[in-house]
């Protein structure tokens, strides 16, 4: 068979390439190697996380926090198989709008495993073990990444395991090890503290969240560990050892001090690693870095002039909206339009309770650039909305030039920041100064109207209601 244009990996860059090739009036294929659509996201990554989050936050609410709001329950309990099938059947109806989805733009699709013959022609081993060929004008690379594993703790996925299993664990463990503090372990993290497990986690850093503005992750340690989690921060781990049904975690403290750490399964989770393997992409002429990303140029073109690549596999933010927002890009240049994407503006999100969120600079780049800005911060605590829906912790903190007003980063962490980013988003995208966002009317009572006080505090300190 023969196409215009070919995409392996159907994870949300490949899929949305894919369907936006096929709207352009490219006859389109996809290969995907798993036996579902959706890749990370779909399958193992955000849709399955996020479910199992919101399971767990019903849970602590009702235990914890129905009784302020004067709601009487019997005994509060939970049903863990009940929460796994519920997040088993989210993944498969997301999985299946999607393939519904794929048919309505008539993708030709293939199960199998992709290799690069010449940057031409790609084979696909099928599930059953024959080969197809496939001939196309060009193709684009969207297969994503995989869990780093420590260099001397391998994944066993029995005790030391990465999101994948901590995501359908036989029951909730009494004793959890996490390692890094970054987004997985504290959402993962979330859903078993929630629900009564000994969460502890050793971040190498000095903070949690450390490549987001380090307020953020502050703010959040000390609402985490309200909530039962115990953090470990500046300490380096040495070994990890699986002795029957325990592991121990051994790491070095900030005076470089030995601690022991013990539990009943430890979550590595300190990144993850673009996913080559199989594509032979030598034989297509692609290059990738030290690190294994796919190199590209700014187009997102490789080192073959008709194959392109895009999402995890090419590195920067590990983010499902960024490897989408790529996969339209590469769709639209290949039929000939001048696509354009603001990385600066892309927002990332936390979805533990309380939220974080942030877009475009943080107080430490902006520092370290040596660029004059000026800082407005708005407490949720001062907020009647956040008061009537028991929702105090938080903050949101605008950032803008100190000359031109113009807005340069928004942080926040409370409730429902991952829904109020998008202002953020919208203020970078429209070079929209902190006066701008200060004058737009936010409706009384929401948890916006923190952003548009956190504007009015950067432009000479006018927040109304603190
Ligand atoms: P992937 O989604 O990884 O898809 C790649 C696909 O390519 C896979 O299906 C793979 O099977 C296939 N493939 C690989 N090699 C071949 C081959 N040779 N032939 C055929 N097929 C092949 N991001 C967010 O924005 N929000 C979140 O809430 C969020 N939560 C996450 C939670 C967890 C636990 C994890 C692990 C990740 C999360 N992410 C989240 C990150 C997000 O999942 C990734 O950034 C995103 O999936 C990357 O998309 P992609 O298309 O580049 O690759
Ligand atoms: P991460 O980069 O978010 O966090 C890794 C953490 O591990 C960092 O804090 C780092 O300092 C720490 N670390 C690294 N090596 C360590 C070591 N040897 N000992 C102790 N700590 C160490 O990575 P992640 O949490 O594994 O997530 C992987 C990717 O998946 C991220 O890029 C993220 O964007 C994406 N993801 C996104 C979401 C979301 O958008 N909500 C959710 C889950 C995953």
């Amino acid at each position: 068979m023969s196409f215009d244009v070919t995409v392996i990996g159907s994870g949300p860059g490949g899929y949305v390439a894919a369907i936006r090739c096929a709207q352009l009036g490219l006859k389109t294929a996809l290969v995907e190697k798993h036996t579902t659509f959706g890749g990370t996201c779909l399958n193992v990554g955000c849709i399955p996380s996020k479910a199992l989050l919101d399971s767990t936050e019903h849970y602590h609410n009702a235990k914890h926090n129905f009784a302020a709001f004067g709601i009487t329950t019997g005994e509060v309990g939970y049903d863990w198989d009940t929460m796994l099938a519920r997040k088993d059947k989210v993944v498969q109806d997301t999985c299946n709008g999607l393939e519904f989805l794929l048919k309505k733009n008539k993708i030709t699709t293939y199960q199998g495993i992709g290799s690069f013959l010449d940057d031409k022609t790609l084979q696909v081993k099928l599930e059953k073990g024959t080969l197809e060929r496939i001939e196309s004008r060009h193709f684009i690379i969207a297969t994503g990444s995989r869990p780093t594993a420590l260099p001397f703790a391998a994944f066993d996925g029995k005790r030391i395991i990465s999101s994948t299993e901590a995501l359908k664990l036989p029951k909730p463990p009494k004793e959890l090890l996490v390692i890094g503090g970054g987004v997985i372990g504290l959402e993962l993290g979330s859903v078993y503290s929630r629900l009564g497990t000994q969460v502890t986690v050793i971040e190498y850093m000095d903070g949690l969240l450390p490549t987001m503005d380090r307020a953020l992750g502050k703010e959040l340690q000390k609402v985490l560990k309200k909530q039962g989690m115990q953090f470990f921060l500046s300490h380096k781990v040495t070994s990890v050892t699986v002795s029957g049904r325990r592991v121990a975690v051994e790491a070095r403290d900030a005076k470089d001090q030995p601690v022991i750490f013990k539990g009943d399964y430890c979550l590595v989770a300190v990144g993850r690693a673009p996913y080559t393997d199989a594509l032979d992409l030598a034989k297509a002429g692609v290059e990738t870095d030290k690190r294994g990303f796919v190199v590209v140029d700014g187009h997102l073109r490789t080192s073959a002039t008709n194959v392109w690549a895009i999402g995890d596999v090419v590195g920067g933010a590990m983010l499902a909206h960024k490897a989408e927002e790529e996969g339209t890009l590469v769709a639209e240049q290949i039929a000939g339009q001048k696509p354009h994407i603001n990385y600066n503006a892309i927002p990332g999100v936390v979805y533990t309770w309380p939220e974080v969120a942030g877009v475009g600079q943080s107080e430490e780049q902006l520092k370290a650039e040596g660029r004059a800005y000026k800082a407005g911060s708005f407490p949720y605590r001062a907020l009647g909305r956040a008061r009537a829906a028991g929702e105090s912790d938080g903050f949101v903190k605008v950032l803008a030039d100190a000359a031109t007003d113009e807005i340069l980063g928004v942080h926040m962490i409370g409730a429902r920041v991952a829904d109020m980013i998008i202002e953020g988003v919208i203020a970078l995208e429209y070079k929209a100064t902190a006066e701008d966002l200060a004058r737009m009317s936010h409706a009384h009572p929401t948890f916006t109207e923190a952003v548009k006080e956190a504007a009015l505090a950067a432009t000479d300190k006018r927040a109304i209601h603190a």
